[in-house]
């Protein structure tokens, strides 16, 4: 497993298309209310990034699983969703929560963040759940520095998360960021076997994005028949939180970050 390490100069370049990302995520934020479609979240989403002169990375993405390239610039996964949820004319209403995810790539890097947003006032345990994964996602970055191993934070990250009654989901994890959206390696949420076997040292230079996926009930998955749509087991909801992240001698600094 050969993980890039980036000079301080392309993780500069990270960080422009982190911005970008950063900014879609705001205004999406700012623009969630009941009776807003997900679909023009996701035009939103198109116009912020094409003004920045960025590319967004999810839009044309194959899946062999599914019939068709992913078709938009976001997902947009409602309540019971995990990720990969496709944008539509399905509206936003009071009490739901939607996760929005982004990836834009500018001057050959990439970024790419996720926030889950309550729509109006919602129930007291979801909103729980979006605190304890938001929680999640500041302990990874508080754990995380050169010489700690992935295991580690991951364990304080599964333990949260567990701790507070829910689910860590197993069959999606984070991962290595740079030129491409998707590189080594791979960045679970829990202490998988596959991570013990192989643990990663975090050194000076590693971009990782890091994405905890929380579901209320169990921890398990499936897909729907579209292909893309990742919903909980049982049905209930669940909640992401991401940043593209960098290991610097001060520890862990988040990338997808606005001005
Ligand atoms: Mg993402
Ligand atoms: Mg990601």
């Amino acid at each position: 497993m050969a993980v890039a390490i980036r000079s301080d100069k392309e993780i500069e370049r990270i960080r422009d298309a982190g911005r970008i990302v950063a900014r879609v995520l705001n205004e999406i934020k700012k623009q969630a209310a009941p009776g807003v479609t997900t679909a023009q979240l996701a035009e939103l989403s198109d116009n912020i990034i094409a003004d920045a002169g960025a590319i967004a990375l999810f839009k044309g993405v194959p899946n062999p699983a599914a019939k068709f390239d992913f078709p938009a610039s976001i997902c947009a996964s409602f309540n019971e969703q995990v990720v990969h949820g496709i944008p539509s004319e399905r509206k936003l209403v009071a009490g739901d929560v939607i996760s929005i995810d982004c990836g834009a790539k500018l001057k050959g890097y990439c970024g790419d963040a996720a926030v889950t947003i309550a729509v109006g006032t919602i129930e007291p345990e979801l909103q729980r759940l979006l605190q304890v994964t938001e929680e999640v996602l500041a302990i990874a970055l508080a754990k995380s520095a050169p010489g700690v191993y992935w295991s580690q934070v991951a364990r304080a990250m599964q333990k949260h998360a567990e701790d507070a009654g829910f689910g860590v989901v197993r069959d999606y994890v984070g991962h290595g960021i740079g030129r491409h959206m998707h590189e080594d390696p791979k960045v679970p949420n829990f202490v998988s076997s596959e991570l013990r076997a192989n643990d990663l040292l975090l050194r000076k230079g590693m971009v990782l994005a890091i994405e905890p996926m929380v579901n209320m009930g169990t921890w398990r998955v499936k897909v729907l028949k579209d292909g893309w749509t990742v919903v909980t087991a049982d049905g209930k909801p669940s909640a992401h939180f991401e940043h593209t992240v960098a290991i610097t001698n001060d520890g862990a600094q988040a990338l997808t970050v606005a001005d």
